[in-house]
């Protein structure tokens, strides 16, 4: 096809140029007409805020924000909301480009779509840090909505500030929209398992991919870089399983115990020090060591761009379970692929929680609710059913378990547009 590529240098780290290079290869690999990657190469609407927050200190503060809407062909745009000091507008026309083909990979009937703050919300108070979401979504109100725009957690953003939210938007609306927002606390409509549903979604990937390997769970060594929402949780089940986790990290440092780490021990440790550091009985390594130990399953579940080219070499990890988005840049990709590394790409492997999410709209707009084994029941089945179709394509085709996941979800993406007539 003719259509030009992002203009892009190598090893680049812009999220957004190295997802336009994953859907520019789908489109090539696919044969599809030049209108879809026209399309899906950028989002179809950005929109930038400005929040002044009342700081406890008397100041008035603005944060910037956004909502990137990236496509909607096959169902409102579905994503998280970030609060983070270091977030920039293609970081987050990124992360919306990916829900989009996450929700794809699923078959959830979504587009992508993702907001942020650049804040630093661990030094705002409850109050600031309250006055800034009701701002925030008060900005963006005209965009959002359970049948146009629906947002959710992501780092740095919890149960709570959802609450706060949709109580916000109720008010605009003069009615209640439990469904604008998921991951919202349970006495507000929130689902059962949808905190956990990260985490739980990348294990079944993982453990899926284990069986097809032939390794073992009893006693596999397991390394979880992040220990968050999504690692900690992912640590805890592969713990519960028999896997051995030995080593864990979070932004302040890297902890490892061959013997194995007692993931619950060591998220009360870090919600009482604030940190996994000096956890008893682990030795201190670095991040680089950590993501190069000797194990069966590492599993990223940070940020952006943590498996480098540097690091890729290096990696001894036979499976890679992305809970994180876009944590392996391209050229990290290419080398694991070539050194014979299972990357699970982030978008299956991080699916759990908008899957969920969407178990949770479904139950908002029914009025019905499900208990948690039905949840994780469900969850198991959608997420082994798009690992299966993933990893025959990966057989199949002999390409990396993230080209066949784009494979799959551009040409779903595709379909839907050409349907309604967007491709000319
Ligand atoms: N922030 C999560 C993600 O990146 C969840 C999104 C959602 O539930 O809509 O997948």
């Amino acid at each position: 096809m003719k259509t030009e590529g992002p203009q892009v240098v190598e090893q680049t780290l812009n999220p957004f140029h190295i997802c336009q290079r994953q859907v520019l290869g789908a489109c090539q690999a696919l044969g599809l007409e030049p209108a879809v990657y026209e399309i899906l190469k950028q989002p179809l609407r950005v929109m930038e805020i400005a929040v002044p927050v009342a700081m406890d200190d008397g100041r008035v503060e603005t944060f910037i924000g956004w909502r990137s809407q990236h496509n909607d062909a096959l169902g409102p745009y579905k994503g998280g909301l970030r609060f983070h000091p270091e977030v920039t507008m293609d970081e987050v026309k990124a992360l919306s480009m990916w829900m989009t083909f996450k929700c794809a990979v699923l078959a959830l009937p979504y587009g992508g779509g993702k907001g942020a703050v650049r804040c630093d919300p661990r030094r705002l108070s409850r109050g600031e840090l309250e006055r800034l979401s009701r701002g925030f979504i008060q900005r963006v109100s005209p965009i959002v909505g359970p049948d146009k725009d629906i947002p959710a957690p992501d780092v740095y953003t919890n149960p709570q500030i959802m609450a706060w939210m949709v109580d916000e938007f109720s008010r605009i609306r003069e009615y209640n929209t439990f469904g604008l927002m998921t991951g919202k606390p349970l006495i507000l409509g929130g689902s059962a398992g949808r905190s956990e549903a990260t985490g739980r979604g990348c294990v079944y990937t993982c453990l899926e991919a284990m069986k097809r390997l032939g390794i073992p769970v009893e006693g596999a060594r397991v390394v979880v870089q992040g220990f968050g929402n999504a690692g900690s949780v992912a640590a805890r089940l592969m713990h519960e399983r028999g896997a051995r986790v030995i080593a864990v990290n979070d932004s302040r440092g890297s902890i490892f115990n061959g013997q194995g780490l007692e993931p619950a021990a060591v998220l009360e440790y870090k919600a009482q020090t604030g940190s996994v550091v000096g956890f008893p009985g682990a030795a201190a390594i670095s991040n680089d060591e950590l993501l190069q130990l000797e194990c069966e399953v590492l599993i990223p579940a940070a940020m952006e761009n943590q498996i480098t080219a540097r690091i890729a070499g290096g990696v001894q990890a036979r499976i890679i379970g992305e809970a994180a988005n876009g944590p392996t840049t391209p050229e990290a990709d290419q080398i694991l692929f070539d050194r014979g590394r299972l990357v699970l790409p982030d978008i299956l492997a991080s699916a759990g929680g908008v899957t969920v999410s969407y178990f949770e709209w479904v139950q908002n707009q029914s009025g019905y609710y499900w208990p948690e084994e039905e949840i994780n029941q469900k969850l198991e089945i959608w997420m082994v059913r798009a690992f299966n179709h993933v990893f025959q394509m990966f057989q199949e085709q002999k390409v990396p378990m993230r080209h066949a996941a784009f494979m799959q979800a551009v040409k779903r993406v595709a379909d839907g547009m050409r349907v309604r007539g967007w491709l000319g």
